[in-house]
């Protein structure tokens, strides 16, 4: 078993209360590794080092390019440790191994993105409206960031998180959840060997009310980014309002994919699947409300019965697995407790609907693919993030009543449409209110497209040009040219 250390000014070291926490397989239902506990003690030593890192380290004055070059390093680093990383991802939090690989292959394409970015971030020259003044701004980093992460895609989040923090000049704190922190804390060596130098990113692992709150308040944090719960992130918004930090917000949801009658339907049917079953559901895109058009419900509902027989529910580390465990006991709790509140409101389970039981399934937390119908929009089960295998069936008739069904949830951040109808497909994706429409396709991502939510799915977007902006500041310098004397200094200039 593995003790952890943090990783605070380019060295691993212990957590300053000498107190370290049990990290738990999911599969296996056993201790794996042990996780230092972070303390207010610890932050402050972190963003002391960020801090400086940013004030007198060799940071401050690097040049964008010479960033640039440390950020490619590490993508390749990253690359070239893809499959250690990812292993070390489905020990800590029971998400299939071919889904963590796929990310962790991916990932190096933001520090690339951002890396083509870093030095691209230009000011402006306005032809200012008075003659006697030279005027440009200039984007400067925001200051230190702190970012805390969730426990689903501990490594892709601080990708999204990082590479445009980095890019802008930013040093960073990270916060992993206490569940999967130990990729947060392997993944630090690779950014000493990458040439970040000592300060630039720090890892504080640690429970959210201790370290995470200690971060969030940290007077000398400039910036907080943040991914996880609404409940939490809500917290932290009012926690960070204190200090007038800024702050982005990537959040919960309860995403509509709607199938209109004109679908390929055996696609759509694999789009809902995957939608739902893939990641066991704990993913913020879940397509958790399935809007099917009443004329082929029953139809539709057959086809996606005959997929989710086929899921091989066991051992996330094995490629043919297609549902893992649940990560963490009280989400499992939690997804048990919700399948009961749905039966209780008159949800008819039409397939699976309790705990997973079986061979190879005993040490782990299993919950099983749930189809729920007959439900409207008004039950729990609709309204409310399961972050589970468990999925709704919702009727509609028209366009009209399934953008007002999509739309009728606290959250936006994510919908999908399946239509054979282009215009359809356009009005559709006019009228979603969700950071991300996904027409014909879902769960796609890219380095190059924003991410985010509207309404209480979060604030700001990840990924994307816009994504660097996110962490500079915006400074605007007047320069007198004038040899006049001094006019009236009692009236505005
Ligand atoms: P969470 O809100 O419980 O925890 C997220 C992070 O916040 C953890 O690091 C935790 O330690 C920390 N934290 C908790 N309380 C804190 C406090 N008082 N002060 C400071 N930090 C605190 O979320 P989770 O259970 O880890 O993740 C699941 C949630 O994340 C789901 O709602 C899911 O939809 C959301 N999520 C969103 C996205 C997205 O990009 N929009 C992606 C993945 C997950």
């Amino acid at each position: 078993m593995k003790t952890y250390q943090h990783f605070i000014d380019g060295a691993y070291v212990d957590p300053a209360g000498g107190e370290w926490f049990d990290s738990h397989d999911p599969y296996r239902g056993e201790v794996w590794a042990r996780i230092p506990r972070g303390s207010a003690e610890d932050i402050d030593r972190a963003v002391a080092a960020a801090k400086r890192a940013m004030t007198t380290g060799p940071w401050a004055t690097m040049t964008p390019s010479a960033r640039a070059r440390c950020l490619r390093k590490l993508g390749d680093l990253v690359a070239l440790s893809a499959e250690r990383l990812a292993e070390i991802e489905v020990r800590d939090n029971g998400k299939l191994i071919s889904e963590m690989l796929g990310q962790l292959r991916y990932h190096p394409e933001w520090w690339y993105y951002f890396a083509g970015l870093a030095d691209k971030v230009e000011g402006t020259v306005p032809p200012i409206d008075k003659p006697d003044i030279f005027a440009f701004t200039t984007h400067e980093p925001v200051g230190v960031v702190g970012a805390l992460t969730a426990w689903n895609s501990p490594l892709l989040f601080i990708a999204w998180k990082c590479a445009p923090a980095l890019a802008a000049g930013c040093a960073v704190v990270v916060k992993p959840s206490e569940f999967t922190s130990a990729s947060s804390l392997e993944f630090a060596a690779l950014t000493r060997e990458a040439g970040l130098p000592d300060g630039v990113f720090n890892v504080v692992a640690g429970f959210g009310p201790e370290a995470g709150a200690a971060l969030v308040e940290h007077k000398d944090v400039a910036k907080i980014t943040f991914t996880g719960s609404d409940a939490t992130g809500a917290r932290i918004y009012a926690a960070a309002a204190k200090g007038l930090k800024r702050v982005s917000l990537e959040l919960g949801g309860k995403s509509p994919n709607i199938v209109f009658a004109d679908a390929d339907l055996d696609a759509a049917a694999a789009g809902a699947v995957s939608g739902i079953f893939a990641a066991t559901g704990q993913t913020c895109v879940a397509g958790s409300r399935l809007l099917v058009q009443n004329t082929i419900r029953d139809e539709f509902t057959e086809k996606l019965i005959a997929i989710a027989k086929t899921a091989k529910i066991g051992d996330p580390m094995l490629p043919e697995t297609n549902i893992g465990p649940v990560t963490t006991a009280p989400q499992y709790r939690k997804i048990l407790d919700y399948i009961a509140i749905a039966k209780g409101e008159g949800a008819r389970c039409l397939f699976g609907g309790g705990p997973a039981e079986g061979p190879g399934l005993s040490g782990g937390q299993f919950v099983q693919p749930t189809i729920f119908t007959d439900v409207t929009n008004r039950m729990r089960i609709a309204q409310e993030e399961v972050f589970g295998p468990v999925l709704s069936i919702i009727g509609f008739t028209d366009e009209a009543e399934a953008v007002e069904i999509g739309n009728d949830v606290i959250y936006g951040l994510a919908a999908g449409v399946w239509t054979k109808d282009i215009a359809r497909a356009i009005r559709m994706s006019r009228a979603l209110k969700a950071g991300t429409v996904w027409v014909n396709t879902y769960r796609a991502i890219s380095y190059m497209m924003p991410f985010g939510g509207m309404k209480h799915s979060g604030i700001g977007r990840e990924s994307g040009i816009e994504a660097i902006h996110e962490y500079l500041e915006t400074k605007s310098v007047w320069i007198s040219i004038s040899d006049a004397p001094p006019g009236n200094p009692f009236v505005m200039r």
